[in-house]
């Protein structure tokens, strides 16, 4: 299949061209045409599938139709995987010019701060510091995300975040997409899943 045959435009293809991406690995051919017709996801998928492609250009597409700050939240386990899909979103969607800020431990907070207050459309975050900023961030809110990414998830619940996710869940909008990631289907993955998607389709790497 192509990237054309997903159902994505003719200017996410070039993106995906332009990063020498010549067609879809298998995850993406999966996923993306369900994504586009608006369902959520499970990926059972691994670092190196090209997951981030999957999940990313669908909100990119959904982006180009109705531009607006504070779109998508994308969840990681860990800052150097939060700043390789913060890149990914702003290679691919570098024709419409998506801003992302990356919320992580270990850097300046006040930076981020700074980042935020430019109105980014992509927020990619370790649960830690996203709840940091919710609370001490002056006018930043997840009221207005419309995607939900939670990468690694696997990962996520391991490394003790499951009550910074709880509380990032209460403060985005049920009116969402949900796209969970993960290299294993753990029971506690499970449970995420049943607590925060709705009929979703799955696919696997
Ligand atoms: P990921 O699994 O999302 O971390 O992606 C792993 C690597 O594969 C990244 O360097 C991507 O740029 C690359 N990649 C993702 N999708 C494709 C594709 N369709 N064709 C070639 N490379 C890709």
């Amino acid at each position: 299949k192509s990237f054309k045959e997903l159902g994505l435009v003719d200017s996410l293809i070039e993106a995906c061209d332009s990063l020498g991406w010549k067609s879809p690995s298998k995850i993406q051919a999966d996923a993306i045409p369900h994504a586009l017709e608006g369902k959520d996801l499970i990926g059972l998928a691994q670092t190196g599938s090209g997951k981030t492609g999957a999940f990313a250009l669908p909100i990119i597409q959904a982006l180009i139709d109705a531009p607006q700050a504070f779109f998508a939240c994308v969840l990681s386990p860990t800052r150097e995987l939060a700043i390789q899909i913060a890149e990914q979103f702003e290679a691919l969607g570098s024709v419409i010019g998506v801003k992302s800020a990356v919320l992580v431990g270990g850097v300046d907070h006040v930076q981020q701060s700074i980042a935020l207050g430019k109105r980014p459309h992509i927020i990619v975050a370790t649960p830690g510091r996203l709840i940091d900023h919710l609370s001490n961030t002056k006018g930043f809110s997840l009221r207005t995300i419309k995607y939900l990414v939670l990468d690694e998830a696997d990962r996520l619940l391991n490394e003790d975040f499951e009550k910074s996710l709880d509380e990032i869940l209460n403060a985005i909008p049920r009116e969402r997409r949900t796209y969970l990631f993960s290299a294993t289907m753990t029971k506690k993955v499970q449970k995420l899943q049943r607590a925060c998607l709705r009929n979703p389709v799955k696919i696997e790497a």
